[in-house]
């Protein structure tokens, strides 16, 4: 790759490489073409999620500046506050998260385990989130320890790196096999902007199609303008010349019925499928794997 990849700073915490296997089962229901899965249910910290990728660098950034606090953002039963908890622990870190939503009485879910994993929860509304975020930084500061602020879903050029290492390892796993089509849940951006920076830098020529989750409110463009803008800090982390604009990223909306985090007819469906065909299980909160499409 022309890229200094290897050279940035990085905190192992996966189980890498995750395995790549194939959808026999669900391919012959579908009636459809052969259709491989990447494992990033199975990274290993915490219960695995792709967040894991992305906090190798954001942790390593942040070890680099002597941080001695997490602080990140996200709803109630996010993943990546869940992921980011874990990693602290797991680094002698501290962690505090803000998080929106229900507080129930008897947690459940990634609530329970960011608690497990001896994180601090603030509490606020959707719309203050980010207000609070630096607030609590600010606190932080003003009491003698120095905080490091992840943002949404660790989606920024840092984070994004885990991905763009992601393309590296499944084109090594691939060998020379051809894939057509990589779907993917998208929903902070992180996964894909970093995986379409890797297949530019590695000269991959699969098409990258995040199916949206979320509920785009404002004009649906201003998502793909959010990934060009963590792809080309990516890229500039990475020391590539290559820059990104919103026409580089395609993305799939129409599955977001029920909007983020909320278990639908779609949702339940997708869950059972896989479940029923693979033994696969997918993530309640954003139900969706990383789908390699090939051609043999
Ligand atoms: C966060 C998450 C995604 C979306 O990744 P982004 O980088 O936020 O777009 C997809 N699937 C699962 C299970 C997640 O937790």
């Amino acid at each position: 790759m022309s890229s200094n990849v290897a050279k940035l700073a990085r905190h192992r915490l996966a189980h890498l490489p995750t395995p790549l296997e194939e959808l026999k089962t669900l391919s012959a229901k579908l009636g459809g073409p052969r259709l491989l899965i990447k494992r990033d249910d199975q990274t290993g910290l915490a219960l695995g999620g792709n967040k894991v990728r992305k906090l190798e660098f954001l942790v390593a950034d942040a070890l680099a500046q002597t941080a001695d606090t997490l602080v990140t953002l996200g709803a109630a039963q996010s993943n990546h506050c869940r992921q980011t908890a874990a990693a602290a622990a797991a680094c002698g870190l501290q962690c505090e998260l803000i998080l929106n939503g229900e507080n129930p009485e008897m947690p459940q879910g990634n609530r329970l385990l960011d608690e497990l994993f001896g994180a601090k929860i603030h509490w606020i509304e959707h719309s203050q989130r980010a207000a609070k975020s630096r607030e609590v930084m600010e606190q932080l500061r003003a009491a003698g320890r120095k905080p490091y602020l992840i943002p949404l879903g660790g989606s920024n050029g840092v984070g994004a790196l885990g991905y763009v290492t992601a393309i590296t390892e499944l084109i090594e796993q691939l060998q020379n096999e051809r894939v057509n089509r990589i779907v993917f849940a998208s929903s902070s951006g992180g996964t894909q902007a970093g995986m379409v920076v890797g297949a530019r830098a590695n000269e991959f020529a699969a098409e990258v199609m995040g199916i949206r989750i979320d509920k785009d409110e404002r004009n649906a463009a201003v998502y793909e303008q959010e990934l060009s803008e963590i792809a080309n800090d990516a890229a500039t982390h990475l020391g590539i010349k290559e820059r990104f604009t919103a026409n580089d990223f395609k993305v799939m909306r129409g599955y977001a019925e029920t909007g983020y985090g909320v278990v639908g007819d779609l949702e339940r469906e997708a869950i059972r499928t896989l479940a029923q065909t693979e033994g696969i299980l997918l993530d309640p909160v954003i139900p969706a794997a990383l789908l390699a499409r090939c051609s043999i």
